[in-house]
């Protein structure tokens, strides 16, 4: 096995994440992130890429959350705010509490900042296990971070499988009815879904949501960003992190588990008390908290629509270059139905042979499970090693 270095991720299993990044519920729309977002009873906020109606699940959707979170703390007469998260939401909420002048504590459960953004070191060079793209690139106000930090930055291009199928699944999503899964749209597709329909379905939603698509909302399932100007970050998303984590007072390793707000502030986990909270943990975690008094029924209601999927990462280094696809970016299909990961070719990083793989569907189960993730992806995906022919042909 030519494999030198390898790190999977593992934002399933993770306490702090418990998925991957946001996404829209049959029951749900864009509406119940905003009410997620809302401010509640004048000291309590909460923020993340969850809370942002046009950029959920992606890094500067979080970040402009967090900003929005802080002015409304500052305009709101706040001086001395807690920041429940020290991820992109988190971090750019506090840096623009200290540039207004508050006094402001993070507190963070991990034993480091960052999120669902973490470089780590593979081999001699740091890649990263959660977001690497920049979206938007244009638009996108950490891309002028990275700009300014001169960052090195490298455009991909998501090539679509079947432009046309692609759009016609679109537009057959946004006609469905209210409530309407991804599943029930397909049921009604006219003649059966065939293999190549499946397999648009996999690229164009399964990768990029890695939920189900019986839970999954037909109008809203598709949200924007992905494949819109995405620019992969050579190096990782350290320095932006590092960056707006400097001067930050961050508590680590402290957890929020009880918040409780009244007229007065708030008081978090019986004893810590601020003039304000903003909380920016993701999904699950936020359901974990106690708040007192219960959220109000809209951010309930959006708590109860919006859910998280699951899809991972992996990052192989080997002394050769195993894989026979010539492109940059391809993807491999699983044996299971509904199976797919999308790799990266990620050489240029230093010179070593490198691939960055994104995996979601139901092999996930089998391949993420126990010790040697690297080994059985590598079985499964290129099982006559490193003569390999990907076990289901990439197609773009
Ligand atoms: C595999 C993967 C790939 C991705 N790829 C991209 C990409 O290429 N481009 C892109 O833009 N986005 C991508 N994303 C999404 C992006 O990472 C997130 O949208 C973004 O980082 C979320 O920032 P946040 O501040 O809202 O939440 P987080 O980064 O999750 O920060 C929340 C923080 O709260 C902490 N926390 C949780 N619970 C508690 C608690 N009870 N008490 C105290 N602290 C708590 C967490 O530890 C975390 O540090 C990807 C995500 C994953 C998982």
């Amino acid at each position: 096995m030519p494999i030198i270095a390898s790190t999977a991720s593992n934002w399933g299993d993770d306490p702090w994440a418990q998925g991957s990044w946001s996404l829209i519920g049959r029951h749900g729309s864009p509406d119940d992130r905003t009410a997620l977002g809302t401010p509640i009873g004048g000291r309590l906020r909460i923020a993340g890429e969850a809370t942002h109606p046009a950029r959920a699940g992606m890094t500067h959707g979080a970040y402009e959350t967090g900003i929005a979170a802080a002015d409304w703390a500052w305009t709101a007469g706040h001086r001395d705010v807690i920041v429940v998260g020290a991820g992109m939401a988190g971090l750019a909420a506090a840096q623009q509490l200290r540039a207004h002048g508050a006094e402001v504590r993070v507190l963070e459960a991990r034993d480091r900042v960052g999120g669902r953004t973490t470089g780590v070191e593979v081999g001699g060079f740091v890649f990263d296990l959660g977001a690497n793209w920049l979206q938007q690139y244009d638009d996108n106000v950490l891309g002028r971070l990275a700009d300014k930090l001169e960052l090195r930055v490298v455009p991909t291009e998501f090539e679509s499988l079947d432009l046309d199928l692609e759009d016609e699944l679109r537009s057959r999503l946004a006609a469905a009815e209210t409530h309407s899964s991804i599943t029930d749209v397909l049921d009604a597709w006219p003649g059966g879904v065939s293999k190549h329909l499946r397999r648009v379905v996999d690229t164009a939603i399964t990768i990029d949501s890695g939920a189900s698509l019986d839970w999954m909302s037909a109008r809203y399932g598709f949200e924007p960003g992905v494949g819109e100007g995405d620019r992969w970050i050579v190096g990782s998303y350290q320095r932006l992190v590092d960056h707006l984590a400097d001067g930050v007072a961050v508590s680590l390793s402290s957890p929020v588990r009880d918040i409780r707000a009244d007229a007065d502030g708030v008081v978090i986990n019986g004893e810590l008390r601020a003039d304000a909270a903003i909380v920016t943990v993701p999904l699950g975690p936020l359901r974990d908290i106690t708040f007192t008094p219960a959220l109000p029924a809209p951010h309930q209601a959006a708590l109860a629509h919006l859910g998280a999927g699951r899809v991972e990462k992996i990052i192989l280094r080997s002394d050769t270059r195993f894989w026979p696809d010539p492109a940059p970016y391809f993807r491999i299909y699983g044996p299971e139905e509904g199976s797919i990961s999308e790799w990266l070719d990620a050489t240029e990083a230093d010179g070593t042979p490198t691939l960055v793989g994104l995996f979601a569907g139901p092999w996930l189960e089998r391949l993420w499970s126990g010790p040697d993730i690297a080994a059985r992806i590598v079985d499964t995906c290129y099982p006559s090693g490193d003569q390999g022919v990907p076990h289901v042909a990439s197609t773009t």
